[in-house]
């Protein structure tokens, strides 16, 4: 069991450099091998004053083990993640990470998004802290948003390697399972839903699966974060869908029947006569679901009058006497 560096060399957590270096020289004599012959415990206790010494008077590893105690070593990792995370745009790469989304469903649509956390057990610890947080951006279509979707998650998560039970060493020689790292990547596959109706900005949390806790706090969650990509179709408003009907120029006038696309399919709008360019038709009920609540959103059709492209002769001439008539 790993000790806590400062009563392994008997001294304060506000010791100078100078305390501990006497501290240890005391230490080391007393428990040198050479003064203990083939005394286990001695020897023992010669290495954990040796290890402890190596850790308080390099300054840089004495600041990490204050901070972060048994995981100093990985201290370097856990700000990087912790950078990473405070600065990561949606959709970027945070540091050197190794955490992949890909989609399930459409093969145009895959993510590359990348990160890693740590799961590490072990150690005496005298607190208990539930493990950060992991925030995770995920791009989805309209489509994906309104019918709700999934995502694998590629989590590459470092344990404790069982073989050797995370010392890196099985009799004193490197363990081979892990090559002496006393850690494994453990690749896994997460699959995470996406409720139908979930729009930008919103969380989808799954307990459990952030970064581990501390002495018995309990693991933080995995939070994906919704990016809901723009639709040439749609332009969304809350639950409300809005988008641009071609009307031609004859039934914007006459009135008649347009046909207006919704997410799953089509359905056939009246136009009135007189109808003019910018009006707004409700479509009640065909906009997006309501996010963990009944019902849909409307659908609202904004009428674009379409001149027609080319005319012919004929046609020039019926748009002549129009305007002759004083339209
Ligand atoms: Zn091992």
């Amino acid at each position: 069991m790993a000790k806590d560096f400062y009563s392994t060399l008997g001294v304060s957590r506000t010791a100078t450099d100078k305390e501990i270096r006497s501290a240890y020289r005391k230490a080391a004599r007393k428990h040198h091998p050479d003064v203990n012959p083939g005394d286990k415990a001695a020897e023992a206790r010669f290495k954990e004053v040796n290890t402890a010494y190596e850790v308080l008077s390099d300054s840089e590893k004495r600041r990490k083990y204050d901070k972060y105690g048994d995981q100093w070593e990985h201290a370097d990792q856990i700000e990087e993640m912790q950078r990473a995370r405070a600065s990561r745009p949606f959709g970027g790469n945070g540091g050197s990470y190794t955490f992949d989304i890909n989609d399930l469903g459409d093969a145009g649509d895959l993510g590359g998004v990348f990160s890693q956390f740590f799961r590490r057990g072990g150690g005496p610890r005298t607190m208990a802290r539930r493990g950060a947080d992991i925030q995770q951006p995920v791009e989805i279509t309209l489509e994906e948003a309104y019918h709700g979707t999934t995502r694998v998650l590629q989590l590459a998560a470092q344990e404790p390697c069982s073989t050797c039970g995370g010392s890196g060493e099985i009799a004193g020689a490197t363990c081979h399972a892990c090559n002496g790292a006393g850690v494994v990547v453990n690749p896994r596959r997460l699959e995470v839903k996406i409720p139908a109706g979930v729009a930008s900005g919103s969380k989808v949390r799954v307990a459990g699966e952030g970064q581990p806790g501390y002495g018995g706090g309990g693991n933080g969650a995995m939070i994906l974060v919704v990016t809901v990509r723009p639709h040439p179709r749609f332009e969304r408003k809350g639950d409300d869908l809005i988008e641009d009907v071609d009307v031609p120029v004859t039934t914007a006038v006459l009135g008649g029947e347009v046909e207006v696309p919704t997410v799953t399919s089509r359905v056939m709008l009246k136009v009135p006569p007189m109808t003019q360019g910018g009006r707004i038709f409700k479509l009640a009920g065909l906009g997006m679901p309501r996010l963990s609540k009944q019902g849909k959103g409307d659908l609202h059709a904004r009428v674009r009058i379409r001149l027609p492209h080319d005319i012919d002769d004929r046609q020039r001439a019926l748009f002549e006497q129009l305007r002759e008539a004083g339209v």
